[in-house]
């Protein structure tokens, strides 16, 4: 029987390569969008047509009634969840912290640490065998920056993501005896959008010349991390954060 990955944020990007990976591998997939609801229904298409059954449900993470219905809406069309990928999240135009706004900072840390907390509680609601689950996998979609701390370009945002490892950390302790695992995945620069929707759209070639491997990497290599992390030959690991970053 096929299992069930729900993705926050798969309409592109690091979560659509995800989605199809994860289809291609013998998952359904349930997944969210915020906005683009014809790239979503394209990410849908694409996870049919491989085999899976797929859910594309609009929600916005930082919303806690939409996530909570976006986790039961997963639940009720696949009668249960194996898998989550905590994806979604956000950047902004490249500032140091003393031009930064109130509201910028707000909405930063409101989706990419409130939302990524409320979608982690769910998934730990439905995954953990203590209350009825299955048990499964938790994987966060973190960042380099949290280590490199991305000054004068968005330290709010690589602080968001630091919350995210250390959710990792103590989440993959409180449920490891439930019977999920927790880890994070931290990308390096990957081609994607979202350096566009941060008003760089060369950004991720003009820095992946300067890693040790020469080039940015692309969605489908952070998403075979994410797919391992989610798989049985991972059954030993829990509370990893694993860099792919093409040793920057
Ligand atoms: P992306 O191409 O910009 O895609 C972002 C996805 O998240 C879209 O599906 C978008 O939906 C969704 N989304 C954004 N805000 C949302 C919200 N409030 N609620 C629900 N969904 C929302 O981003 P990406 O590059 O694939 O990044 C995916 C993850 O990897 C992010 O957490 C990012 O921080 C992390 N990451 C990326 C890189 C990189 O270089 N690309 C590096 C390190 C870490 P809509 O299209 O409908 O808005």
């Amino acid at each position: 029987m096929r299992k069930t990955l729900l993705i926050t944020g798969a309409s592109r990007g690091i979560g659509r390569a995800t989605a199809l990976s994860a289809a291609a591998r013998g998952w359904n997939v349930a997944f969210n969008y915020r906005q683009d609801e014809a790239a979503a229904q394209a990410t849908l298409a694409e996870i049919e047509a491989l085999g899976a059954e797929g859910l594309a449900v609009r929600a916005d993470v930082a919303d806690e009634a939409e996530v909570v219905a976006l986790f039961e809406r997963t639940v009720e069309r696949f009668g249960g969840l194996d898998g989550f990928v905590n994806n979604a999240g956000i950047v902004d135009h490249s500032q140091p912290l003393v031009e930064m706004s109130a509201e910028r900072l707000r909405r930063m840390f409101e989706v990419n640490v409130y939302g990524a907390f409320l979608c982690a509680r769910e998934a730990a609601r439905h995954l953990s065998r203590e209350r009825g689950g299955r048990g499964g996998a938790i994987v966060n979609v973190s960042s380099i920056a949290a280590r490199l701390g991305s000054p004068n370009e968005y330290v709010d945002y690589a602080a968001s993501k630091a919350a995210l490892d250390t959710l990792t950390l103590g989440l993959a302790k409180e449920l490891g005896p439930h019977g999920v695992r927790v880890n994070a995945v931290r990308p390096g620069v990957t081609l994607t959008d979202i350096h566009a929707s941060g008003g760089q759209p060369g950004r991720a070639e003009r820095l992946g010349v300067t890693t040790p491997l020469g080039r940015a990497g692309d969605a489908e290599e952070i998403a075979a991390g994410i797919l391992w992390l989610l798989s049985d030959e991972a059954s030993y690991t829990t509370g990893a954060l694993l860099d792919i970053g093409g040793g920057r």
